[in-house]
């Protein structure tokens, strides 16, 4: 697992020592938390470290890589448009970047999403979809302002994803602070789940029992709910839901932000989907995981309640760095790739894959719930961290120490691989999964 190439750093201690002094890391517990490592190079699906170790990136760096790290058509991308244009102000300006991107976008998007709301992060995405959602309905004279949103789903950081995400935890501290969503249980299943039926109807009757006519709009992970633990339903129950809310009168937001740009094996999970939202919220893959840029898709229709001959109508959000010219381009450049064939094959392969893996997998009897869509597979080791302790910790030492980077979210291991990864190393990652459930797991 080493390798010979000169460190960029001129002194890693000491960049480590600055690192404690004055970073605060993001999801963290600085007090028990290990050093971090000082990475210092990537290529490929490999992350570099300043000790000479290399680590195989099966999360693709916390779910932004799409093509593999310092991908060189993207670098050379944002090199290019960073010596023509590095950014400029969006309102009153617009550039091509920005608008190459929003039709390309638009013209692969479900259902008639055609305009395109740039933002940061997927957090800003979210935030914008429910504040286009309520104000569409404000601006129309409507009443409609009850959210709903699946149980378990997590749509970002900030106070209103929080609030969509309520049921996610980690907000405790801010709870009184949050506004009122209503939660749609989510019907999880996996590979030979003999309930999902049953659990389907039950989902079903509870969100009937919450449609009204003051239902603004419904926000949902389709198909993976990613950091609730690679948690995956049925495309018919997400259809179902759709056409329930829709009926209802109610808009419908998907965010995409996790499972775009291929990582369920499709474009978008949309595309396993017959019905198609009003909104849809998109970033972590969009720039091949080079820069930050978020995206809020929506409807022409809705575009039009903000049409008026006053400002009070007009959508009034924005960041400073709305439709950042490099991060449209690193879009541009990852969206090539993505539209590859090689890249449509690729996920075919890392499916298949996956799918060759899941009988070992699912056999294993300290594994349970074994589960994939497209790209992602996952599982939970039985009984691992009943006792309390770190169990997601130490896992990711365990992988680490084989040469792999995932990030368990609490007994769910899952594999969610940048696409140009190898049958080889995927290989090394199952071997490493099932070490992991004969060390940590307990027969059920
Ligand atoms: C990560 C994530 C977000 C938040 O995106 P950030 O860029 O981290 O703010 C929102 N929704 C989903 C589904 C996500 O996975």
């Amino acid at each position: 697992m080493t390798s010979s190439f000169p460190s960029a750093l001129p002194d890693p201690s000491a960049l480590l020592d600055l690192d404690a002094r004055h970073v605060w890391h993001p999801f963290t517990q600085a007090r028990t938390a290990p050093e971090p490592q000082v990475i210092v190079r990537g290529e490929g699906p490999y992350l570099y470290a300043a000790d000479g170790t290399r680590l195989l990136d099966m999360v693709s760096s916390w779910w932004v890589n799409l093509h593999g790290h310092a991908h060189p058509a993207i670098a050379g991308a944002i090199a290019r448009q960073a010596q023509e244009l590095e950014h400029v102000i969006f309102a009153g300006f617009t550039h091509a970047p920005a608008v190459t991107l929003a039709a390309r976008l638009a013209a692969e998007l479900p259902g008639r999403l055609s305009r395109i709301f740039y933002s940061d992060n997927g957090s800003t995405a979210v935030e914008a979809a429910l504040k286009i959602a309520l104000q569409a309905g404000f601006n129309r004279g409507e009443t409609r302002t009850r959210i709903l949103a699946f149980e378990g789903g997590y749509h970002g950081d900030t106070f209103g994803a929080m609030s969509a995400g309520a049921t996610s935890g980690f907000y405790a501290p801010f709870q009184d602070k949050l506004f009122q969503v209503d939660f749609v249980p989510y019907p999880a299943t996996w590979a030979g789940d003999p309930e999902v039926e049953a659990k389907e109807r039950a989902a079903l009757s509870a969100l009937d029992a919450l449609l009204g006519d003051d239902v603004a709009a419904i926000v949902l992970e389709p198909l993976v709910q990613g950091s609730a633990g690679m948690r995956m339903a049925r495309p018919a129950y997400v259809d179902e839901v759709v056409r329930r809310v829709r009926a209802a009168g109610g808009l419908v937001i998907f965010d995409e932000v996790m499972t775009g740009f291929g990582r369920t094996g499709r474009l978008w999970a949309a595309r396993h989907l017959s019905e198609v939202p009003d909104l849809m919220c998109l970033s972590k893959g969009i720039t091949g995981g080079f820069l930050p840029l978020g995206v809020t898709a929506a409807t022409e229709e809705l575009y039009r309640a903000f049409g008026g001959d006053s400002f009070a109508q007009a959508f009034a959000h924005g960041h400073s760095y709305t439709a950042n010219p490099l991060s449209c381009a690193a879009a541009l450049a990852s969206l090539d790739l993505t539209l590859s064939p090689e890249t449509a094959a690729n996920w075919e392969r890392i499916g298949a894959a996956h799918e060759r893996a899941l009988p070992e997998l699912a056999a294993h009897p300290h594994l349970e719930r074994v589960r994939r869509c497209g790209t992602i597979l996952a599982a939970e080791i039985r009984g691992a961290g009943e006792y309390g302790g770190n169990v997601s910790l130490e896992l990711r030492q365990f992988f680490a120490a084989r040469g792999l980077l995932l990030r368990p979210l609490g007994n769910v291991v899952y594999l969610l691989p940048p696409y140009v990864v190898t049958d080889e190393q995927l290989g090394q990652a199952y071997a490493a999964f099932l070490d992991a459930a004969q060390t940590f797991g307990r027969p059920g």
